[in-house]
């Protein structure tokens, strides 16, 4: 919230009677919404209604990002855009209908996409960020970055007829990773443009994400954080899942994602059962060591960071953090047998997963990482 909290005036007061008459929000709730900042990612058929209620119930900033124009196929289920709008940019175009709608919210036009190099910029400056894309990129990008910058991140997909919204990254609740810790495999879920969608539906999803955003910022009800909502529009059925933090979720569990990665490679990866014969091993510590043992010529790869290899390591392991990879593993020979770790075996799978594609042809995880090392083989290495 903006530090100097913003009275309302009496034009405002008039336009919002009805809501400041709710007795669970009154004055201060309005004024609360005034003074608060929400940042729509997407104008498209999630963010259309979504951005519709939030500026019609007077939140008092919003972003809108996009880097698309409005094309004659969306206006079905985008309401922010009209027949004269197309070629348009979106964000020009939702900009004057939010203006004409409720000229007391103050509109920032955020144009081109939003990036693993601009993210964290681009979402600093809001309370709050609602992911209204359609594409796992942006989606596992959002995530990771409001888990990062600890922002509550309002979701919601539509697919054909049906779909789902939750709010993540909130402080104890689950995030997007958590629920669906890879991405589905290429071509393996259509966008609404290749599969179609009915129009209504985004338009339930949006305002069921407009609703929490309210609901959030007023700290009213009961919110979505930590239970996923599926909508059935065919079946008209509206059922809530209970979801939970995964401890070993990269992004809110272990915090190892340290940093934005490259969201369309991440994407780009085969999901790891359908990736067929070009897909790392796995190894256990005790095997490993037996192999060493007996003198087998193995590059072992630290993919940790500096200050877990001071704790300690496999003695002849060779360090390469996680941010360095693949380029790093460019002086190995592709032939050579690789085994990667780190410290529970995560960051490792990425990165044996990673040399796999770059044509290393035998590589293979340490199960457990270095603390199961430790357990197994060698005690002398410190736990942490
Ligand atoms: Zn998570």
């Amino acid at each position: 919230m903006d530090s100097r909290r913003r009275p309302l005036d009496s034009e405002e007061l008039a336009r919002y009677s009805r809501q400041i008459r709710l007795p669970s929000l009154g004055l201060a709730g309005q004024e609360t919404l005034k003074n608060s900042s929400v940042l729509i990612v997407g104008a498209g058929g999630l963010g259309s209604p979504a951005a519709i209620y939030l500026a019609s119930a007077g939140v008092g900033r919003i972003g809108i990002a996009d880097d698309d124009r409005v094309d004659v196929t969306n206006l079905h289920r985008q309401p922010l855009h009209d027949t004269s709008d197309v070629g348009l940019e979106k964000v020009d175009s939702a900009r004057a209908r939010i203006e004409a709608l409720n000229p007391f919210v103050r509109v920032d036009a955020i144009r081109g996409r939003v990036t693993s190099g601009n993210a964290l910029a681009v979402i600093e400056s809001y309370d709050l960020v609602i992911d209204a894309t359609d594409n796992f990129a942006t989606r596992y990008l959002l995530n990771d970055a409001c888990v990062l910058a600890a922002k509550p991140l309002v979701y919601g997909s539509v697919d054909r007829f049906e779909g789902q919204a939750s709010v993540f990254a909130t402080k104890d609740g689950p995030c997007y990773r958590c629920l669906f810790p890879t991405p589905p495999a290429p071509g393996a879920v259509q966008s609404c443009a290749d599969a179609g969608v009915l129009g209504v539906l985004p338009g339930l999803i949006g305002t069921i994400q407009a609703t929490e955003a309210l609901k959030w910022l007023l700290g009213l009800g009961e919110s979505l954080a930590g239970r996923l909502l599926l909508v059935d529009t065919l079946g008209v059925r509206f059922r809530t899942i209970e979801v939970e933090r995964d401890p070993n979720c990269p992004a809110c569990g272990t915090r190892e994602i340290r940093a934005l990665i490259d969201y369309d490679e991440f994407c780009a990866r085969p999901a790891y059962a359908a990736a067929g014969p070009a897909i790392a091993g796995t190894i256990s510590p005790r095997e490993l060591s037996s192999l060493l043992n007996n003198g087998e010529a193995i590059t072992i790869i630290d993919v940790r960071e500096p200050y877990e290899w001071n704790i300690g390591r496999i003695p002849t392991a060779r360090l390469m953090p996680l941010g360095s990879m693949p380029d790093a593993a460019a002086a190995i020979d592709r032939n050579s047998d690789i085994v990667v770790y780190c410290h529970h075996g995560v960051r490792s799978d990425l990165a044996a997963q990673d040399l796999v594609e770059i044509g290393f042809r035998h590589v293979r995880n340490l199960i457990g990482g270095i603390d199961r090392w430790s357990r197994e083989v060698d005690p002398r290495v410190p736990r942490y």
